[in-house]
C-alpha cells in the first residue's frame, strides 16, 4: 500500500534535509503548504480562484479550504505511488480530515518525527555564523572556524550572526512549535503511527532510519 509520510520536526531539526533526501530517492513528492499556496497564487483553477477570493477578503482559510488544496494536489499523477506531507495537517481537525483522504485515495499514513532535543536546537540557531563571502555555514558549538569569528577560507571576513537567532526569540519560536504540535504527536502516538527518529545524527544516518520505517510499513 502506498503512503502518506507526515513529516514532523522543530525549526532548524533538519526536516528539510530528509524530505528532499526522500524524494530524491524514494521518489515520493515533498508536498509542502508553502510550495501549495505559492502556486495558487498564479493558478489558473477553480479552487486556486477560490482560494484568492478568501485571501482578498481578509479571510482566513479554513481547514474546509485546505483540505482541498491538499486534495486537488495530492490526487495528481505524481503522489500515485505516495508523497510526504510538510505543515500539514496541523491540527487534529486537519489530521481527521487527512483520514478521509487516505481512504479515499486508498493510502497509508504513518508519521515521522525527526527528533531533536531543544537544547541542541537552540544551539543550532544561536551558534550559527555564516560566512558574507562564500556563503559557508558554521556553528561555534558544532563547527566552529578554525579562528574564532572568522571564515577558514576568507580570513578577513567577519561571519555574520543573524539578528533573529537570539536565544531568546528561538526559545519562543521553539516553544510555540511544541505547543502547536503536541497534540498532533499525540494524536499519532495513541494510533501507533508515531514514528520518532533520532535526529542528532548525520543526515544520513537519519535518513537510514527514515527508509526502515517507510519499507517496513508496507
Ligand atoms: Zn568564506
Amino acid at each position: 500500500m502506498s503512503k502518506i509520510i507526515v513529516l514532523m520536526g522543530a525549526p532548524g531539526a533538519g526536516k528539510g534535509t530528509q524530505a528532499r533526501l526522500l524524494e530524491e530517492r524514494h521518489n515520493l513528492p515533498q508536498i509542502s503548504t508553502g510550495d501549495m499556496f505559492r502556486a495558487l497564487a498564479t493558478d489558473q483553477t477553480a479552487l486556486a480562484e477560490e482560494v484568492r477570493a478568501v485571501q482578498a477578503a481578509g479571510k482566513l482559510i479554513s481547514d474546509d479550504l485546505v483540505i482541498r488544496i491538499v486534495q486537488e494536489r495530492t490526487n495528481r499523477e505524481d503522489c500515485k505511488h505516495g508523497y510526504v506531507l510538510d505543515g500539514f495537517p496541523r491540527t487534529t481537525v486537519q489530521a481527521a480530515m487527512l483520514e478521509k483522504l487516505a481512504v479515499e485515495q486508498g493510502k497509508k499514513i504513518l508519521a515521522v518525527l525527526v527528533d531533536v532535543p531543544l537544547e541542541e536546537l537552540e544551539k543550532r540557531a544561536t551558534g550559527r555564523r555564516s560566512c558574507p563571502i562564500c556563503g559557508e555555514i558554521y556553528n561555534v558549538y558544532f563547527k566552529p572556524p578554525k579562528v574564532e569569528g572568522v571564515c577558514d577560507l576568507h580570513p578577513d571576513a567577519q561571519l555574520i550572526h543573524r539578528t533573529d537567532d537570539t536565544a531568546e526569540k528561538i526559545k519562543v519560536r521553539l516553544a510555540t512549535y511544541e505547543q502547536q504540535t503536541r497534540p498532533l504527536l499525540d494524536y499519532y502516538e495513541k494510533s501507533n503511527r508515531l514514528h520518532r527518529v533520532d535526529g542528532t545524527r548525520a543526515p544520513e544516518a537519519i535518513y537510514a532510519d527514515i527508509e526502515k520505517v517507510v519499507n517496513r510499513e508496507s
